[in-house]
């Protein structure tokens, strides 16, 4: 088992979950394209993870635009030879209650999260089957692929759906050995959590510190914060898995805020 000399895509990884995995993988030995809307964001984080340029490349991608996806796609197989592993980890968070919803917002979430590993998925699997040589294909999705919280409505649904997709891609990928799985968080402070805390404090009247105690880490064994790392070894671990064992399936990493 390993990811030595493989080629992963991370989407979203000029931050946060992203950026880890992508340290991470190299440190495995892979070599890694950090793929993220943010293209200064994506070169600076190569530049930081890997100096020499040998082993990592920024590519500046959208992931809900198909042209933008499959275009930076071919530039990684360019520069790197194949795709082996695709990290569909891109994504935002928009809070509001459901009767309040913005309409274009609804239609911005769905577009990032589906839409986003959807078009990700396919150009990779074009790859991953022309090869031959197998795949593996991870999602973020979020312990609100399990669960639901107030104010999240299209959140929830998409992280939902990316199980179904996970699911599709395990059947239909299995005859040519590329695997499907979802890594569920529970909270971990990135800006993308950081930017939820005074929205959250203001849309439910609550202060900053009870959204942190309460809404984020109350139903956690030990009210810590999952962090990156912990993300990283779980995207490691489905990275390096070898067979048809182990896909369809998901996997929450939250300190025991829900156990199934
Ligand atoms: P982050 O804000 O630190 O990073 C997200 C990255 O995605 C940014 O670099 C941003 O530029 C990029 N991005 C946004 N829109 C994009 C687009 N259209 N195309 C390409 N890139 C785009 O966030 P994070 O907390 O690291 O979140 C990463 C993933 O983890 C998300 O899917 C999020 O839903 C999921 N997640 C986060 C948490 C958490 O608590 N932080 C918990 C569970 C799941």
């Amino acid at each position: 088992m390993g990811i030595a000399n493989k080629v992963a895509v991370v989407t979203g990884a000029a931050s946060g979950i992203g950026k880890e995995i992508a340290r991470v993988f190299l440190g495995a030995g892979a070599k890694v394209a950090i793929a993220d809307l943010n293209a200064k964001g994506a070169d600076d984080t190569a530049r930081e993870l890997d100096p020499t340029g040998a082993a990592a490349m920024g590519v500046a991608m959208d992931v809900t635009n198909e042209s933008a996806v499959d275009m930076g796609m071919d530039q990684v197989a360019r520069k790197f030879g194949q795709i082996d592993i695709l990290v569909s980890n891109a994504g935002i968070q928009i809070v509001q209650p459901l009767d309040q919803f913005d309409f274009g917002q609804w239609k911005k979430m769905l577009a990032i999260h589906l839409d986003g590993a959807f078009l990700t998925t396919r150009a990779a699997l074009r790859y991953m089957y022309k090869q031959g040589k197998g795949g593996s294909i991870i999602y973020m999705g979020s312990v609100h692929s399990k669960e639901a919280s107030p104010l999240k409505a299209p959140y929830v649904t998409a992280k939902h759906g990316l199980i179904g997709l996970a699911k599709v891609v395990a059947k239909e990928g299995a005859k040519h050995g590329v695997r499907a799985n979802v890594i569920c968080p529970g909270y971990v402070w990135t800006p993308l959590v950081e930017k939820q805390i005074p929205e959250t404090a203001k849309e439910r009247g609550i202060s900053e510190e009870e959204v942190i105690k309460k809404v984020m880490l109350g139903e956690t064994v030990d009210g810590e914060f999952t962090t990156v790392a912990d993300v990283a070894a779980a995207a490691l671990f489905f990275a390096s898995f070898e067979t048809n064992a182990l896909t369809g399936q998901s996997l929450i990493v939250s300190h025991g805020w829900i156990m199934q």
